[in-house]
């Protein structure tokens, strides 16, 4: 409203003037005199007239504003949601990537990889959906044992890694093996009364262990790897460091 009247202000002072101009212009041209009357309808008939156009403008203008405005948002929602995994809502690969890239540069922390033991089974023997409900059980048990801060990614369809912040071996190591054990207690019954085992391989690597944070990433896969040839539901925290030195020296020529 109060714009609305800043406007009559505006449209008042460019009118008022103009038509006194007019008149006295009329006056000096064709010699006709100026009455009160004519002076005063010259003003307000363009005023009277010009009314509803610039309240249709302001309205319509207010509408575009509000309708840029929604657009925004949802470019940014969409945005947000390309980061994310649409069934588990956590961050897809590429951009859990980005994420350890940026945040490695600068952050201190350890990396855990995980992969869920013999998943394949369940989906053959219970079905897709199954699947879906165990893989979703699962990244619960992840969630509950990270901070609000730590960067979870789903990196393959049943692989999950976590960028824990500024967390050393030890509790990177105590963080592995909560999610572990959380996944190994999961009570999951896909079918009348037959509970199938749930289990992860987990592999864990601090950054400082490697020269930079996509090597540890790659340090703390093999060593998830090592999990599994080593009877899969365990934790492995060591080893393999000059292999994953080849690898990247013979991957950087
Ligand atoms: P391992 O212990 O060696 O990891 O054995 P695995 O059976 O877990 O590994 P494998 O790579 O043979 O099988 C992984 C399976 O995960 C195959 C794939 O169909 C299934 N999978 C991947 N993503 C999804 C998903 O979103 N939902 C369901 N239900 N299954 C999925
Ligand atoms: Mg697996
Ligand atoms: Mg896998």
């Amino acid at each position: 409203m109060m714009k609305m009247m800043i406007r009559l202000g505006k449209v008042l002072a460019v009118c008022l003037p103009s038509a006194i101009g007019v008149a006295y212009g009329l006056e000096w041209v064709l010699g006709i005199p100026i009455s009160a009357a004519w002076l005063a309808g010259s003003t307000l008939v363009p005023v009277i007239v010009g009314m509803p156009v610039i309240f249709f403008i302001e309205g319509q203008s207010i509408k575009l504003r509000n309708a840029v405005f929604r657009l925004d948002q949802m470019r940014e929602e969409t945005a947000e949601r390309a980061k994310r995994d649409s069934m588990t809502g956590l961050y897809t690969h590429q951009h859990f990537m980005e994420k350890i890239h940026e945040s490695g540069r600068r952050d201190d922390g350890s990396l855990i990889i995980l992969d869920i033991d013999h998943f394949k089974n369940i989906n053959d023997n219970y079905g897709h959906a199954q699947g879906d409900e165990a893989l979703i059980r699962v990244v619960a048990a992840v969630r509950k044992a990270v901070r609000a801060g730590d960067v979870v990614g789903r990196i393959g369809g049943e692989e999950f890694a976590v960028f824990l912040l500024d967390a050393n071996k030890e509790e990177a190591k105590m963080v592995a093996s909560r999610i572990r054990q959380t996944v190994e207690s999961i009570e999951f019954i896909p079918k009348n009364g037959v509970k199938a085992p749930l289990t992860v391989s987990v592999g864990v690597a601090m950054k400082d262990e490697m020269d930079n944070v996509v090597g540890a990433l790659q340090l703390a896969d093999m060593r998830m790897y090592k999990a599994k040839q080593s009877g899969r539901n365990q934790v492995v925290d060591s080893g393999l460091e000059a292999e994953v030195f080849d690898l990247t020296r013979g991957t950087q020529g």
